[in-house]
């Protein structure tokens, strides 16, 4: 890995569009999520975009496109964003699943069988939710199962248990696990992404802090904001206080600027 003080200007000149991984990245990681157990209750409690982030983010706009990739919903990112969102903005949301393009919601199909299988898994988890305060409950989404949940074996056993066809993956988030679709990842995300603007992959800088970044630092011109748990071409140094997007968005300013 190489530090990102050493990239070139060549390489800089190439990048079309700067994907931002959102939590550990460009918010401090700690989301809270607590649900009843009838599913009629649900609390959640995440944190916000800084100021001078969003500042930078507006400037940065006039010389690259801006795209959000994360494991979290697309409500949930649009509304982050909201006030940099326009025509030029891309979310892509659900670890790859859910892209916003321009106007339009671009996703995978899945079979029926998939959609039993997630569903399947959900029931099993919620009659352990009743005696196990561990599980906290399920963040909505719509093509993956998210528990909010202390680190435990049992939820990527119960995942192994019935997923008998292999098809899954069951990724710790630091808050709990995201369980999709081996066919789909934030990387799959990136490749969609550059056959829609018909551009090299290597041309989409990407971030990531987490396990589930892993594919899409691999395919774009990567750079790991936590490059002890995750690899990429390059890594950005910061203090444990500092987020590593807020840093990479300041070095790209200074050198469009
Ligand atoms: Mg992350």
């Amino acid at each position: 890995m190489k530090n990102l003080e050493d990239i070139t200007r060549e390489e800089l000149e190439a990048i079309k569009i700067v994907t931002f991984d959102i939590d550990g990245v460009i918010i401090p990681t700690g989301t809270e999520l607590r649900e009843n157990l009838d599913g009629t209750e649900l609390y959640m409690k995440s944190k916000q975009l800084s100021a001078r982030f969003i500042e930078n983010l507006k400037k940065l706009k006039k010389y690259v496109r801006l795209n959000f990739s994360s494991g979290r919903n697309i409500l949930y990112l649009k509304s982050l964003v909201n006030e940099i969102f326009d025509q030029e903005i891309i979310l892509q949301a659900e670890n790859g699943n859910l892209t916003w393009f321009e106007g339009s919601i671009i996703h995978p199909t899945y079979p029926t069988s998939y959609f039993n299988k997630l569903r399947d898994i959900k029931e099993r988890v919620k009659s352990m939710m009743a005696v196990d305060k561990r599980i906290r409950g399920f963040e909505p989404k719509m093509f993956i199962l998210t528990v909010h949940c202390d680190q435990m074996r049992e939820i990527p056993d119960l995942v192994k248990e019935m997923d008998i066809e292999n098809d899954l993956y069951c990724l710790w988030t630091n808050e709990g696990y995201d369980i999709g679709s081996k066919n789909m990842s934030k990387g799959k995300g990136i490749l969609n992404l550059a056959e829609y603007l018909n551009i090299d992959p290597k041309h989409i800088m990407t971030t990531g802090n987490n396990y589930n970044d892993k594919e899409m630092l691999e395919i774009g011109k990567g750079v790991s904001v936590e490059p002890d748990r995750v690899q990429a071409e390059y890594f950005i140094e910061h203090k444990p206080e500092q987020l590593g997007g807020e840093l990479l968005a300041e070095f790209l300013l200074k050198y469009y600027t």
